[in-house]
């Protein structure tokens, strides 16, 4: 059999690709790609001959068989995804595991995922992390998700396309309240990249009063519920009463 090969590309400074990814995607008989055209380019500019097959979550169920059997006749094959670690929020997991049943190899050529590299420079605790991907697209499916993750104590990362940012920002504050912190990190390894630690509540500030910040490729780091958070949850919480309690007694005076 031959193997299968995981491989990172990078998620935007074409630096990022690694001697040992160039070499595998070079040796390779096939290199299973989302998208030819985009994958196209990034082989073009490392002068990378090797043809390519699409593979992705449309055609999945046809293509893995095909792979599978180019594999069982002693060829290797690449997969890659449009940018970063194939799988991660990517497509690829079918194959891996059809892989496995086969008793094919599956080897990781390792490199740069968004998530990792925004946790990396978040500045919140990042022992414990919880990723979530993209959440729904839409608000009532958003809060729903966010709700059953809002008492995690792990840091919290999600990836956000750019024309949802704004709502998703809106959704987190209605959940997860605006004082919760986040690191907002658009375009890393890009030109225009963003590295901006805040509370969610001045996140919303950032991000709408500046439409720069609505463009391009984002991840969300959100701190996860601590408990110094939950603390002041429960003091805010009990003022809350008290004032209620003191303008009701209030009105009765007056
Ligand atoms: N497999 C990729 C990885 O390992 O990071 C992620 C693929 S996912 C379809 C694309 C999302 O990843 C984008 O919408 C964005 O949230 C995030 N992303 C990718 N590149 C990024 C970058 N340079 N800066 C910030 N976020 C990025």
């Amino acid at each position: 059999n031959g193997t299968l090969y995981i491989v990172a590309t990078p998620i935007g400074n074409l630096s990022d690709i690694t001697a040992h990814a160039i070499d595998c995607l070079k040796t390779v008989a096939i290199i299973a790609c989302e998208d030819t055209r985009t994958s196209g380019k990034l082989l073009n500019h490392f002068n990378i001959p090797t043809k390519t097959w699409a593979y992705h979550d449309h055609n999945a169920e046809v293509q893995t068989p095909k792979l599978i059997e180019v594999l069982q006749s002693g060829q290797s094959i690449a997969l890659i995804s449009d940018a970063g670690t194939p799988l991660i929020s990517d497509p690829g997991f079918r194959l891996v595991r059809a892989c496995h049943q086969a008793g094919i190899k599956v080897s990781p050529v390792v490199g740069a995922s968004a998530a990792i590299a925004a946790l990396s420079v978040a500045g919140l605790p990042s022992d414990k992390f919880y990723f979530y991907g993209f959440l729904p697209a839409k608000t009532a499916g958003r809060q729903s998700e966010l709700t059953k993750i809002k008492d995690l104590t792990a840091t919290l990362i999600f990836y956000e396309a750019p024309h949802r940012i704004v709502e998703c920002i809106d959704d987190m504050i209605t959940v997860l309240g605006d004082n919760r912190q986040v690191t907002f990190c658009r375009e890393i390894t890009k030109t225009f990249e963003t590295i901006y630690p805040s509370t969610l509540g001045e996140l919303k500030q950032f991000v709408a009063s500046d439409t720069n910040q609505q463009k391009g490729e984002m991840v969300l780091v959100v701190a996860g519920a601590s408990d110094l958070q939950n603390h002041d949850n429960q003091h805010d919480e009990l003022l809350k009463r008290l004032l209620q309690d003191l303008s009701v007694k209030k009105a009765a005076q007056l």
